[in-house]
């Protein structure tokens, strides 16, 4: 079943066509990569699931529901959103940061939610509840992030180039921690990256982007074999080995 389904989006600014006609979907349990250049419409089209941006052409269904008649508060509530920059606020502790969304939902115990989040996502709450993002390194910083996306238990997570920022011993755990999180959640995922080398450790599939466009989608273990023109051009500058 598809649990994310995008139907010819098209968003202009201006002169630019951020999405040009972007047709996708995302089956249940699975993790969408969305790869490309900056500047290719990632973004655009992870915010547009959640209505963070507003279509000016086609639509987006969600478990079913078309978007554009699910509360725009509501529907961010209920689907986990990790931006770019990990979007913690500064001057609330790791545990309010991650208990932010269980108690905005009404959670009779947002600080136990936060607590499991944390725990789940690799961080001793015993050592870091009571930290404040600047206390913690960049790893953990997205760490506490992933923790506040999933602590209200979402069927959907949407990630913003996550493990952009790290350093790459670090980005590799990450990745293979947040692969194993989301596996063992059962967790649907959509991930923006311009790394295909991280698309193909994390994503079960790849949609390749290009001037707004999705110029090819594959299962991720296919990819490098099926790979032509553009996208065979990417893996070739992600250095992947063909
Ligand atoms: P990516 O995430 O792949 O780097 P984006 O989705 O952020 O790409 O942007 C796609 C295109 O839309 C780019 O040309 C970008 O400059 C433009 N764009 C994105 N957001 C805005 C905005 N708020 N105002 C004007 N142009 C925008
Ligand atoms: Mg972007």
């Amino acid at each position: 079943m598809a649990l994310i389904q995008v139907e010819h989006a098209v968003k202009r600014y201006g002169d630019v066509r951020a999405l040009n006609d972007v047709t996708l979907s995302v089956e249940a349990g699975s993790c969408l990569a969305l790869v490309g250049e900056s500047g290719s419409g990632k973004t655009t089209l992870l915010r547009a699931i959640n209505r963070l941006t507003e279509l000016d052409g086609g639509h987006v269904t969600v478990r079913g529901q078309p978007v554009a008649a699910i509360d725009p508060v509501r529907l961010r509530r209920s689907i986990g959103y990790v931006q770019q920059d990990g979007g913690l606020i500064p001057h609330w502790t790791c545990l309010d940061n991650a208990g932010l969304v269980p108690a905005l939902l009404g959670s009779a115990d947002p600080a136990e939610r936060g607590r499991d989040a944390l725990r789940a996502a690799g961080l001793d709450p015993e050592v870091f509840a009571d930290r404040y993002p600047r206390e913690l390194s960049g790893g953990q910083r997205q760490r506490v992030a992933i923790a506040r996306a999933m602590a209200a238990g979402p069927d959907i997570l949407l990630m913003d180039e996550p493990f952009g920022a790290l350093d790459a011993i670090t980005r590799n755990e990450a990745q293979e921690s947040f692969a194993a999180l989301r596996e063992s959640a059962g967790v649907t995922a959509v991930l923006v990256t311009h790394d295909l080398r991280e698309a193909l450790r994390v994503a079960t599939r790849v949609a390749v982007m290009r001037a707004g466009a999705v110029v090819m989608e594959s299962a991720a273990g296919e990819i490098v074999r099926d790979a032509t023109g553009y996208a065979a051009e990417l893996l070739e500058k992600s250095g992947v080995v063909r």
